[in-house]
Formats: C-alpha cells, structure tokens, sequence
C-alpha cells in the first residue's frame, strides 16, 4: 500500500512555492497526497511567521493536526519555526525543519520511511545544514505556475520580520529557470508567475556566492531578457516589485515585449507619509513612488497597478494617515492588501515608541480596505466591453462554469463543457467581459 502525506501551507507564494515542490518530490517518489483529516503516514505543515496572526494560526493547525494524527510522522518547517523551537519541541514534533532545509524534506522522508522507530527519528531531528547549490523554486501545482527565482531579503524594512527568518539574497541560476519554464511550456501551461522574497534583488548576490560567476546575468532585467528570448512561454508575470527597483531598463524591457508580459505589477507602497516611510524602513520617498508610477502609467496606460499598504505604524498620526488615503486616492490602484500594524517581536518596530491604540489601528484599515473595494468595483467595471486573456483555472463541475486569471489580474468567468477543461487547465482564452459577476466578469469565448 502507497504511504500517504499531508502538506498544509501557511502565508506566501514563496512558501506555496515551496510546498508545491514537495509535493511533486514525494509524488515521484510514489506516496499519496490527502488531507491531514485522512490520518496519513507524514502531515507536512509549512509555515509563516509575517504576523502575530500567522503565529496564531501555525500554532492552531500544528496543535490540531498533531492531536488528530497520534501515529503521524509531523514536520514543522516554514518561518515560524525560527522563533518557536520551544514550542515545537513542547508539542513532541517530530520533525522540525528550518527554511534552508525544506528541499531536504522529500528525501527526509525517504529516510523515515526506512527508518525503524523513535530512535532514528531522534537523528533525524538533527538535520546538517546542507550545502545547497540551488534550491527548490518550481511548481506544476497551479495552472499559473509559481518560479521562484530568489530568496531571501537583507532590506531590513523596520516591521518585518522576514529578513531574520530568510536570510540573505539567494538567487537561482538563470539556467535552471530558463529550463524550468521550458519544461512547463512543454506542459502545456501558458503563463509562468516569477517569485521571490524580494525579486527586484535577483542577481545581486551572483558575484559573492560564486554561483553565477562569469555569468552574463547580474540583475532582474537580465533575467528578463533571457526569459523572453530563450523560452516562449506566452505570458509572464512578476509577482511584487520595489519601486526604487523598476529602472528604465526594466521598463524598456516590458515595453518592448508586451505581449509576453502581464499587464500587471504589484507594487508596495506601505504609506503615503514620508515621515512614516522613513520610520519604517523604506528606501524612498512618497513623491518618488508618485513619479515613477506616473512613468509606469505613461508606458502602459492599462496596466493593473496593485499594492500593500499598512494602518497604524507606531507614531502614524491622522495626517500621515490622510497622506495614505490621498496617495490611493491619486494612484486609484486596481487592488489594495491593506495589513494592520502588529508587532512582531525581534523586529526595530517592536519596541518603537508612539504606538497606535488597536480602536485607531482598526479604524484606518477598515477606511483603507472600503477604498481599496470602491477602487476594485471600479476598475472591474470598467473592462467590461473589453477583450481579456484569461488563464483557465478552475472549473466548478456542477455548472459548467470555468473561472481563470486574465493578463490585468482580473477573476473571468464563462461556461464550457467540462470536458474541454483538462485540456484547457493553464492555457490563455480570450474572452469577451460582458458583465460584473461574483468577484470579477463574466464573458463569452471570443
Ligand atoms: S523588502 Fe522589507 S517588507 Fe519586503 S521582505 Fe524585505 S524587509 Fe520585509
């Protein structure tokens, strides 16, 4: 009988990258996915540590999915686990793995599989930092596959918590995501999504880790080039960008390719104040984020432009607060992930003084989030009438109804017969928006 295991993701795309890696290991290595409820042989849980609430929630699923599966092998990994060996060890887990390790998890448990009781699971807890020549980035999972080209960030924004728990710039050598994406061409997928902790760094470490010495790849725009002129794959997309990392050269490079490149860029820009970017960490100013917004615009005048902003950073007074809203206001980005300050311990922002009371804090996100929801309403209105390219995703077999991403990032429903959809699973359709529906358009197959 087949050995079954469990993979339960927490927070970002880096780590469903991830996680999508394991899964496709352990696939070839003939176990079986099912859920955690289904008591399988090993329950993966891949966690994040962003918030306080995410701290929550690994806790709640490690304490649940533990209690649930007594005769389960469970292994903890993701960026929780940095901070919360005490608690790890306290709840008897049996395999604790840290970022740097994750990829070693598949042939982990290969080696658990052989081994013969607690004993050897002991050793196995003593895991040896592994000498990585590259790392898992690639995933089947998705019909927009996730690539992830990079790790790691050493920007030390005063919040966040991720440069402790990812470590320094790591980037993946270009050669292995040229082939990478050729492989999933091959596979019929259509649209490739580039990831990354922080990919606008990509590159900057080859010329200290001797990985891409000699290489004639240095930065996020050279890969770009090569993506564009070694594979053709037809749509790609980037995932989250600095602004003070889109040059002119990358701006070019989107141009003149823009039929290869979504329509899309998330870019954060965390607050409006200059006074609160500061505090925070951030290397720009809120006018230098308005200008080259106006630059991107006046390239691509249909471009989704989506951000992060956050409410209450310790010592955000109303007219910081004000700057946020007019700033969005100005921008009218396509969608807005508003996050409210918290605390997180080990980072400079947990101890800054000025902090904002919870009702406040609440307050301006709840203001932010109706706003990010009129601007979305609004930008989703107003392509309908309009030709989309949409990658098909999923298809909800009781209706018929297939629903996918289109180049803007907007959610396109239509109907087909289910039997097309296996083909269809990650191919780009046109389709023609005709009206609003659910949390996007609905079309017709143009
Ligand atoms: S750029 Fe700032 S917010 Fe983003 S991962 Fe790095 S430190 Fe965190």
């Amino acid at each position: 009988m087949k050995m079954k295991f469990s993979v339960d993701t927490l927070g970002c795309k880096i780590n469903q990258s991830e996680s999508d890696f394991i899964i496709e290991e352990l696939l070839e290595k003939g176990l079986e996915p099912v859920s955690w409820s289904k008591h399988p042989d090993f329950c993966i849980i891949n966690t994040c540590t962003v918030t306080s609430r995410s701290d929550r929630k690994a806790r709640q699923i490690i304490r649940k999915i533990k209690s649930q599966n007594k005769n389960s092998k469970i292994i903890v990994t993701g960026c929780f686990v940095v901070f919360n060996k005490k608690f790890l060890q306290d709840c008897d887990i049996d395999l604790i793995v840290e970022n740097k390790d994750k990829n070693k998890i598949p042939d982990l448990i290969g080696r658990m599989t052989a081994a013969a009781g607690r004993k050897e699971l002991e050793k196995e807890r003593e895991i040896e930092s592994f000498d990585f020549k590259s790392f898992p980035q690639f995933s089947q999972m998705h019909s927009r596959p996730l690539v992830k080209i990079q790790d790691g960030c050493e920007q030390n924004c005063t919040y966040c918590i991720v440069p402790k728990v990812r470590g320094k710039y790591k980037s993946v050598p270009y050669r292995e995501i040229l082939n990478k994406i050729i492989d999933l061409q091959k596979d019929g997928f259509e649209e490739v999504v580039l990831t990354g902790i922080h990919i606008g760094k990509y590159g900057v470490d080859f010329s200290t880790s001797g990985m891409g010495k000699g290489s004639k790849i240095s930065s996020l725009a050279d890969l770009l080039e090569e993506v564009v002129g070694e594979t053709s794959i037809k749509r790609i997309r980037i995932s989250s960008i600095e602004v003070n990392e889109i040059d002119s050269r990358l701006l070019d490079i989107l141009k003149r390719n823009n039929r290869r490149f979504a329509s899309h860029l998330h870019i954060p820009l965390q607050s409006g104040s200059d006074r609160i970017l500061k505090l925070m960490g951030r290397p720009y100013t809120a006018q230098y984020y308005f200008r080259k917004i106006g630059m991107i615009s006046g390239s691509f005048p249909d471009i989704a432009l989506t951000t992060d902003v956050m409410a209450g950073f310790p010592g955000e007074n109303e007219e910081d607060f004000d700057r946020t809203v007019n700033m969005i206001e100005r921008i009218a980005f396509s969608k807005i992930h508003v996050f409210k300050f918290s605390k997180r311990m080990h980072t400079p922002a947990y101890g800054m003084g000025n902090q904002v009371g919870e009702e406040i804090k609440s307050e301006r996100s709840k203001i932010l989030r109706n706003m990010g929801d009129r601007l979305r309403n609004s930008y989703i209105k107003n392509h309908i009438g309009k030709l989309l390219s949409v990658v098909c995703e999923e298809m909800n077999v009781e209706n018929n109804i297939i629903s996918g991403t289109s180049e803007n990032y907007i959610k396109v429903y239509f109907s087909m017969d289910k039997e097309n959809f296996p083909s269809l699973k990650g191919r780009i359709l046109r389709i023609a928006a005709n009206s609003e529906y659910k949390n996007g358009l609905w079309g017709i197959l143009s």
